[in-house]
């Protein structure tokens, strides 16, 4: 058995494609601290999914299962057909799958933008170096940046910062793409630079999960709203519904304290 889920339940021979992202019954527990109950959400390929709720409500971890930053202890989390376990071929395969971005950009510090861009698909996917920084040029110009590249990270504004962060995910052709908070590192002017970035990349068609408090930007891209509290999903809707009528009392005193 190889861990792709459609093999074993005959809906294979290429005719349905997995979800992108299915979280399944699934718990997690910090030690004695139970942080994920369970959580259940299905992501279609190609669907922008904006999760938001309040701080240390679990939104963080819940993403991070995602890519196995974090594991989890009871349910299922399978990523493009792939079910995650300890197993670290799967994790290998689905980290290659999944980009992820920051709130603090986590670039290396003593690498060029270029360099930076270039590290994993150098190392990690063995492509040849002039390829790579084709690539890496490419998604500079992308995120309209293509002056930085011989720049080092501490001479780029945040702004600059967070869209070269989100041009070096860009670089490992990820599936998939999870944004943490992108923004609430930011200074208020550089933030709708990141989001412009963001809401170009949704237009790509690429899968997205965004934590994130820009409730404007959430209204534009969002397929779907999932409203987390207290280590659960609450309300999972649509941005018109959700914003409109939200149906639980957590999501409406939340929303009240953001808009
Ligand atoms: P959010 O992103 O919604 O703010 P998090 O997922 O970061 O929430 O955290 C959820 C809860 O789990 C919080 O109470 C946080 O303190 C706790 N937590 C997060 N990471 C750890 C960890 N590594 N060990 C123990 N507790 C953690
Ligand atoms: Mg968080």
């Amino acid at each position: 058995m190889n861990g792709r889920t459609d093999d074993k339940n005959g809906i294979s021979g290429g005719f349905i494609k997995p979800p992108a992202v299915e979280i399944a019954g699934m718990h997690k527990w910090f030690g004695d601290f139970h942080v994920l109950r369970d959580i259940n959400l299905k992501v279609e390929r190609g669907e922008r999914i904006v999760i938001c709720g309040p701080s240390g409500s679990g939104k963080s971890t819940m993403i991070r299962c995602i890519n196995r930053l974090e594991d989890y202890q009871r349910g299922r989390v399978v990523v493009d057909g792939v079910l995650l376990t300890n197993d670290l071929k799967r994790i290998d395969t689905v980290r290659r799958e999944v980009g992820m971005v920051f709130q603090h950009f986590n670039l290396f510090p003593h690498l060029t933008v270029l360099e930076n861009l270039t590290l994993a698909p150098i190392w990690v996917r063995k492509m040849p170096k002039k390829e790579a920084e084709e690539i890496a040029r490419h998604y500079l110009a992308r995120v309209r940046i293509p002056e930085q590249a011989e720049k080092y990270p501490a001479q780029l504004s945040g702004g600059q910062q967070q869209r070269v962060a989100i041009a070096r995910a860009l670089c490992m052709s990820p599936k998939i793409m999870l944004f943490d908070e992108p923004t609430s590192a930011l200074d208020p002017e550089m933030v709708k630079e990141v989001l412009d970035t963001m809401v170009e990349l949704a237009q790509s068609g690429m899968t997205m999960l965004v934590v994130t408090h820009e409730m404007g930007f959430a209204r534009q891209v969002a397929d779907r709203m999932v409203f987390m509290d207290d280590g659960q999903i609450v309300e999972v809707a649509p941005p018109a519904e959700f914003f409109a009528h939200p149906r639980h009392e957590r999501t409406k005193l939340f929303l009240s304290q953001i808009l």
